[in-house]
């Protein structure tokens, strides 16, 4: 998925959980994470397409860095909202990562494998299959956020401070 549809995925999971702020954010910032890889676009395109959805993708070495952030920020109880918000993102592209712009799958068990997890290399369903539901997931997430938007709950609001905050 896009970062919108990452993003949506966890804005809509935790206004269900009613979580605290700082577990709300450090959900969200999770279910970003693993795409901060694209920042190798600095080193030409080529190697972007070569090289995300690696070891950025990779279940254990976000459950060992979130234990790192945690401690870095002193805060225990962002830990498990952060690995939520990785691991639905790890485990949506899993699921859906079809390669739409990139090639499918992830290196999820890194450094223990490097086989790529994708649902689709593993079913007789067609990959168009997984494309409409990966395009109607899309339009959902980006409804979602309109409708969110008209309703002046903006996805963004966690981020900003309240009234209460600034005085
Ligand atoms: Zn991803």
């Amino acid at each position: 998925m896009d970062p919108v549809g990452h993003y949506m995925l966890s804005w809509l999971l935790g206004r269900r959980m009613n979580i605290e702020k700082n577990a709300y954010r450090a959900l969200l910032i999770g279910s970003l994470l693993p795409d901060g890889d694209v920042v190798v676009l600095i080193l030409g395109y080529d190697f972007l397409l070569q090289h995300h959805s690696t070891i950025s993708h990779s279940y254990i070495l976000w459950l060992l860095a979130a234990v790192m952030i945690s401690i870095a920020l002193k805060s225990r109880s962002i830990f498990p909202y952060l690995v939520l918000g990785v691991y639905l993102h790890i485990t949506a592209d899993i699921l859906l990562n079809s390669g739409l712009i990139f090639k499918g799958g992830v290196w999820c068990l890194w450094p223990f494998s490097q086989a790529k997890c994708l649902l689709a290399y593993n079913t007789d369903i067609p990959f168009k299959a997984f494309r409409f539901v990966y395009a109607s997931l899309e339009i959902f997430f980006y409804s979602a956020a309109a409708y969110f938007v008209l309703k002046k709950q903006y996805p963004w609001q966690i981020w900003l401070r309240t009234e209460e905050e600034k005085s």
